[in-house]
């Protein structure tokens, strides 16, 4: 029997679309993870220092507020209990399986369902399939060669193993994005010495971190209208660096600049060797990466027992790192290399529409895209939520928000239509492309000097493909009034 729709993934992504298709009336819904439990992002990091870096009034889902976050930034286990508190809250877990790693979906054209195929070897069928995989859930191990050699403890950030012993040992850590920005203080403060390995500088703001008073937790509890207040100020200014400082760089660069100017005298307070300065500022355009906050990263660099590396790695043999310029000895290995986005996760899994289309071949071969972040001709019945330029604003609350929207609108028009499927036309699929396409045009992108960023922004073609160049209202918006004849019923 098939189910009436299948989500793959539970994580604040999955339990957004699950939570809607309830709304829809969608009650045989079956939810497949590859994880042992639920949370996504918050179930499977667990380094030490995982924080949110977006403030929790706003990264959290804006229906199901939470007034006792501890933290202005909350961090990591709290996020994973706020992920089983909305699991129990919409009576998700009942439709969850986990240990269930999908590999692939492939559209049946007779029976107009899709049938999901787990690496159990099980056949799953349903008639509406949701892909919530998550942007970074494919992690990346590094290309150097001998990183198999290593004979100490190997661990990367996304599979953190708390029985790796650290304390007093010569620890290294490759990779300085946002992960590394929160794991490096921490790992400094036990390590006997630590080497972080840095390829690409990463721009690095002050982060406006504190305990949230016990007598703003009760004014939000009591009065929710102050914690959505909250909640709308912080998104505001979110949504300011975002549109002025990102997407319209081409007129607004003053304020591009000014954030870069805030980053650098972050730096100047902290590191007052300028050799040292020298090596942690990017040489490309604040927002090209994305950026990063942090009270104490840029300071740690000042510690006497740990060292920058900026030379470049050639090797790792069973006793440490070989750089061009010498030879560091470690007991462990930190691999905060973050995520394959553009060749593992674009789809995360293989799926297979009308007429054998492969979604992955295709957006390989022509360009990245989707319809409103969403949906692709020759897939009906099938939303993708982590696809190209879907991403809204910053906070992911946003993106998912939006994607319930138009999610539900469109299972609303297809139950008035009493259709049983649907499947966006290619015309206003081309539109969107067209219309992302123009709208990066002012953006930081494409106007500010992005060449040396090596950001995960950009596809393997160079574009830069995941954001959506848009305003949250704008996207929320357009999720509430798209046409709905953008869609074929049948
Ligand atoms: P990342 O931003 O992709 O950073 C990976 C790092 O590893 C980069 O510094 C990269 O250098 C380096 N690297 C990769 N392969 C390498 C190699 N072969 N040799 C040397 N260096 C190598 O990954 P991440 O730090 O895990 O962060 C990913 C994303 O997760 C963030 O951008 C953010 O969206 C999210 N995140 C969010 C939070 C939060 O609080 N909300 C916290 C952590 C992470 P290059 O730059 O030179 O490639």
């Amino acid at each position: 029997m098939a189910h009436e729709a299948i989500v793959i993934g539970t994580g604040f992504g999955g339990m957004g679309a699950a939570i809607e298709l309830k709304r829809q009336g969608i009650h045989d819904l079956l939810m497949l993870e590859r994880e042992d439990d639920l949370g996504g992002t918050w179930h499977v990091n667990r380094y030490p220092g995982l924080a949110v870096d977006i403030a929790s009034v706003t990264y959290s889902y804006s229906f199901e507020p939470n007034p006792w976050w501890s933290h202005w930034y909350a961090r990591g286990p709290e996020l994973k209990r706020y992920a089983e508190h909305v699991a129990d809250r919409y009576d998700l877990r009942r439709h969850m399986r986990f240990g269930t790693a999908v590999e692939g979906a492939t559209w049946d054209e007779a029976a107009q369902e899709w049938e999901v195929a787990t690496a159990g070897g099980e056949r799953l069928r349903c008639r509406y399939l949701v892909a919530a995989t998550g942007f970074l859930s494919q992690p990346k191990l590094p290309d150097i060669p001998g990183v198999e050699q290593f004979a100490g403890a190997v661990v990367h950030t996304s599979a953190w193993d708390d029985d790796v012993e650290l304390d007093g040992r010569r620890v290294g850590v490759i990779g300085t994005g946002a992960t590394a920005v929160q794991l490096v203080p921490e790992l400094a403060d036990r390590a006997g010495h630590l080497t972080v390995f840095q390829r690409t500088p990463i721009w690095v703001t002050p982060k406006l971190d504190h305990r949230m008073p016990r007598l703003v937790q009760q004014l939000f509890a009591r009065v929710p209208l102050t914690q959505r207040v909250a909640r709308t100020v912080n998104t505001t200014v979110l949504e300011l660096v975002m549109i002025a400082a990102v997407l319209h760089y081409r007129h607004a660069r003053f304020l591009n600049a000014a954030a870069a100017a805030i980053a650098r005298r972050h730096l100047r307070r902290q590191v007052a060797d300028p050799e040292l300065r020298r090596k942690l500022t990017p040489d490309y355009s604040f927002g090209c990466k994305r950026p990063t906050f942090s009270n104490d990263y840029y300071r740690t660099f000042t510690r006497d027992h740990v060292d920058l590396e900026t030379s470049t790695i050639t090797e790792i043999t069973p006793t440490g790192v070989v750089t061009d310029t010498g030879t560091v000895d470690l007991d462990v290995l930190v691999l905060a290399t973050g995520f394959d986005v553009w060749d593992t996760n674009f789809p995360a899994i293989r799926v297979t529409g009308r007429d054998g289309k492969d979604l992955g071949g295709w957006w390989r071969s022509t360009r990245f895209q989707a319809y409103q972040g969403i949906a692709v001709p020759g897939f009906p019945n099938f939303l993708n939520l982590a696809s190209p330029y879907s991403y809204s604003g910053l906070s992911f609350f946003t993106t998912v928000e939006g994607q319930m929207k138009h999610l539900g609108r469109l299972l609303g028009e297809v139950r008035r239509r009493g259709a049983t499927t649907f499947e966006v036309r290619d015309p206003a699929n081309e539109a969107f492309l067209g219309w992302v396409t123009e709208r990066l045009r002012d953006s930081v992108f494409t106007v500010g000097s992005c060449a040396t960023a090596r950001s995960y922004y950009f596809n393997q073609h160079g574009e830069p493909a995941l954001l959506r160049p848009s305003s949250t209202i704008q996207t929320h918006r357009t999720a509430e009034t798209f046409p709905l004849d953008d869609y074929a019923y049948a």
